[in-house]
């Protein structure tokens, strides 16, 4: 079981201040930050990265969204980092997550809910190279 995921704090979240509140739920949960930027996806980048989701019907609304304003990936660490944070994220959608999860906290809809967790260790991988070069990690893995 890996011990890496990647987080992003979606546009939504960042433009309502609520990274500070979410960067201390992660943290208290045990999830050390690898590395951390704030960045603002261009069209490109982001259809590159939900790539899986090209064919689904709401696939150019995520891109518009996702792009909307900056977004904060983050890459996380813990045991068992992908299964555990996507407990402390809850469902997809915030009306269906559980009590005191990130996106029943923080999410406003199906779509605008707030933050992002890689769903298998493949993904985790994947996505963290998509945000952070090779020098950026190693430099914060290794300590
Ligand atoms: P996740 O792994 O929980 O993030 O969910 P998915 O991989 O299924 O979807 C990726 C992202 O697309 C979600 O986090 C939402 O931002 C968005 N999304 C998922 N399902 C829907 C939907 O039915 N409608 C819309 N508008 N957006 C969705």
């Amino acid at each position: 079981m890996s011990k890496k995921t990647l987080a992003i704090i979606k546009p939504d979240a960042v433009k309502k201040n609520y990274t500070g509140q979410i960067i201390t739920n992660i943290s208290e949960a045990g999830f050390k930050i690898k590395a951390m930027k704030m960045v603002k996806l261009t069209t490109n980048s982001a259809e590159g990265f939900y790539e899986v989701h090209r064919e689904r019907g709401f696939f150019r609304d995520l891109i518009e969204y996702m792009t909307s304003g900056p977004c904060i990936p983050i890459a996380l660490e813990k045991e068992n980092a992908v299964d555990e944070f996507r407990k402390l994220i809850g469902a997809t959608d915030p009306a269906k997550a559980e009590k005191g999860t990130i996106r029943k906290l923080f999410a406003v809809n199906i779509q605008e809910n707030a933050i992002h967790g890689s769903d298998s260790d493949d993904n985790a991988e994947k996505e963290i190279s998509h945000f952070f070069s090779r020098n950026e990690l190693l430099e914060n893995y290794n300590g």
